[in-house]
């Protein structure tokens, strides 16, 4: 188990700060700290509607915040923009590729888009071809993939440029038990040379074999981050509880507390007591 190794990482990679955003009333983010280590797997999880995916499309500046800072190696990306995206690689929880390339022109396409000179470029989507068991679908359409076949060419896109940040949201699911495998030894392959993962996921028992450190995040906010004896602790599991049973406490907590403040404050008139 992945989670109960505390790491002793040197130096902070992407650093998130007080960061809000609200969909018009909804308050999908309230005031969410990250602080993410270089070389590590660190999981973001939390139940639907945590806040998650808004949190990754933030930091791949596919959203904006409304408040808040973001660092990537201490690039802020309203003034670094360029050097901070090409940090990053992102597979989104839905991909969505152009259908009408095939497999090797899409990467190349990637490539060449940030600048990979032509040998590695080349060396590159072969050897990810290979490790995705992708070499027989390289002149294939991607309209005739499968979609695990997309999420595999959405993962050789996003790693094509050698990012130092690779950011995927909820990688696992559509994927075979094989390519959960290959997933696995690239992350494990990424972290030897420093390199770092940072992924969403609902899957309690995949976050605690694969991530290093984990942050629990609800209603917006970061309950708990660490490793697994840490979060244990915080949460008076116990140290053979696993990550779900650490996770229902710690959110179930959350909900209790957040209820308790909601009685605290003076109860609301109903219409009701307006006829009374
Ligand atoms: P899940 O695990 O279900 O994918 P999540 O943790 O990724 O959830 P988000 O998708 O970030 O959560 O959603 C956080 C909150 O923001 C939810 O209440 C959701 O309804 C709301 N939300 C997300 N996207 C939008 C949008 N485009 N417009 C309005 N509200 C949104």
């Amino acid at each position: 188990m992945k989670l109960e190794k505390g790491r002793n990482p040197l130096s902070t990679i992407l650093q998130l700060v007080d960061v809000w955003k609200s969909y018009d009333d909804m308050k999908a983010l309230c005031g969410l700290n990250l602080e993410v280590f270089k070389g590590e797997i660190f999981g973001l999880v939390g139940p639907n509607g945590a806040g998650k995916t808004t949190c990754l499309k933030i930091i791949v500046g596919l959203l904006k915040m409304d408040k808040g800072s973001i660092t990537i190696n201490g690039l802020d990306p309203t003034v670094h923009p360029y050097k901070y995206k090409r940090s990053i690689g992102y597979v989104p929880e839905s991909v969505s590729l152009p259908d009408y390339l095939t497999v090797e022109e899409l990467l190349i396409y990637s490539g060449k888009i940030r600048e990979v000179p032509n040998e590695i470029l080349k060396q590159r989507i072969d050897s990810y071809l290979k490790i995705f068991d992708l070499e027989d679908k390289r002149e294939t359409l991607i309209l005739q993939l499968s979609r695990g076949m997309r999420q595999k060419t959405a993962m050789a896109s996003a790693l094509i440029h050698d990012p130092d940040l690779l950011i995927l949201d909820e990688p696992l699911i559509g994927i075979d038990p094989a390519g959960q495998h290959v997933i696995k030894e690239i992350f494990n392959m990424r972290i030897k040379e420093n390199k770092t993962v940072f992924l969403s996921t609902h899957m309690l028992d995949t976050a605690e074999r694969m991530c290093n450190r984990v942050a629990i995040i609800h209603r917006g906010r970061n309950v708990a981050t660490g490793d697994l004896r840490h979060l244990q602790s915080l949460s008076e599991t116990g140290e053979n509880a696993t990550l779900e049973e650490v996770f229902l406490k710690l959110t179930e907590e959350r909900g209790t507390e957040k209820k308790e403040q909601i009685d605290e404050q003076p109860k609301k008139r109903s219409l009701f007591d307006v006829f009374r």
